[in-house]
């Protein structure tokens, strides 16, 4: 007869911004894999709903603590993965001094919690770092096109010195760690008014409500599915190197071709056109190499699945909070 489990005895991580939205699917994919985890998460943008289904569970806590203040955890932890920041341009624009606090303060403190525990740690950087990219598609030795003091910059800037603050970490402390470059993902637990264009235009069909592009709809994007960039994370957390992977899908589609797949799902939708925001970039697109021949990644869930499965989880959430 076998024995139950000590949840004890598993392996523990410590996963900063762990009820959000890509957060709560890295600590489902985690548990899934056979680990305990802490989630430490101020719920600025984040939300209890995401981690509910795992409350109860003896091997997943969720600590509701800024990830700017010290992070004092006890016992043994094996990685921390920082990925507590607002994300959303809506809210990190309304955040802006939280942002910039919680890429350097916060990371610096998950920083020193993984060269206190011996852990891995693993930063979730952006796509953003490229800024409004002259390179295409990027790759990660592409240094970037960015202002340092246009309204975004709260955001890159932030992400920028997080990269610069694990990299001295990794060559000072000798601490093992991960950066990972995530490109613009979307999935159904995505707050329904979080801004960013996919929720946004989804929510917007779903209430009958026009959809809103910004500029004249010719940038692009390169949109991944949640549980795809969920498996790199888990790949680059257990393989990778210290240097830099872009974690995204290379598919490329312009907003209007955003719009157009959303009536191809939901029908036909009235668009308002509004001002582009300033420093929006204009193209983006993922150079996956790094990822693909060192891990074996890439992603398996192209735009139209990917949109039908976000499609009902928000129709859930729109139908329970109406
Ligand atoms: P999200 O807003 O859903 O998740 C961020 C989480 O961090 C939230 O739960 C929020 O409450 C928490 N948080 C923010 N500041 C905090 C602080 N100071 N202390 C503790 N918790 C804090 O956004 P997301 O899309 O899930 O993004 C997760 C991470 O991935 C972020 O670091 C983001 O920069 C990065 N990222 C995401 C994307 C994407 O397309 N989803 C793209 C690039 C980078
Ligand atoms: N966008 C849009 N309508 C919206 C929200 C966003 O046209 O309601 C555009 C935005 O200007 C940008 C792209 O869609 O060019 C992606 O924006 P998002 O906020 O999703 O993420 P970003 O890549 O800018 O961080």
């Amino acid at each position: 007869m076998t024995r139950p489990l000590d949840p004890s005895t598993l392996p523990r991580a410590v996963v900063t911004g762990g009820a959000g939205f890509v957060g709560s699917g890295v600590c489902d994919r985690l548990l899934a894999d056979g680990w305990r985890v802490l989630a430490v998460d101020n719920l600025c943008t984040g939300r209890r709903t995401n981690v509910a289904h795992l409350v109860g569970d003896p091997r997943f806590e969720l600590r509701v603590s800024d990830v700017c203040d010290p992070l004092d955890v006890d016992g043994p932890v094996a990685a921390v993965l920082q990925l507590a920041s607002p994300a959303s341009p809506f809210d990190y624009l309304a955040l802006p001094i939280e942002t910039l606090r919680s890429g350097a303060q916060g990371t610096f403190n998950a920083l020193e919690l993984a060269k206190a525990k011996g852990a891995t740690f693993l930063l979730a950087s952006t796509s953003e770092i490229y800024g409004d990219p002259l390179q295409h598609p990027q790759r990660e030795d592409y240094l970037g096109n960015v202002s340092c003091t246009g309204p975004r910059s709260v955001y890159d800037e932030a992400k920028r010195y997080a990269e610069a603050a694990t990299m001295a970490c990794h060559r000072t402390w000798g601490v093992d760690t991960r950066i990972i470059r995530i490109f613009n993902t979307y999935g159904p637990r995505m707050k329904p008014r979080d801004g960013r264009v996919v929720t946004a235009f989804v929510v917007q069909a779903l209430l009958g409500e026009p959809l809103t592009v910004f500029g004249d709809g010719r940038q692009t994007r390169s949109f991944c599915y949640v549980d795809d960039l969920v498996d790199g994370i888990v790949r680059v957390l257990a393989r990778g190197d210290h240097l830099p992977y872009n974690l995204g899908n290379p598919s490329e589609f312009t907003i209007a071709e955003l719009v157009a797949e959303v009536e191809r799902l939901l029908g036909p939708q009235r668009v308002t056109y509004l001002p582009l925001p300033q420093d929006d970039p204009t193209r983006r697109c993922p150079d996956i190499g790094r990822a693909r021949t060192h891990l074996g990644w890439e992603p398996r869930v192209a735009l139209p699945e990917g949109l039908v499965r976000t499609i009902e989880g928000l129709r859930q959430t729109l139908t329970a909070n109406p």
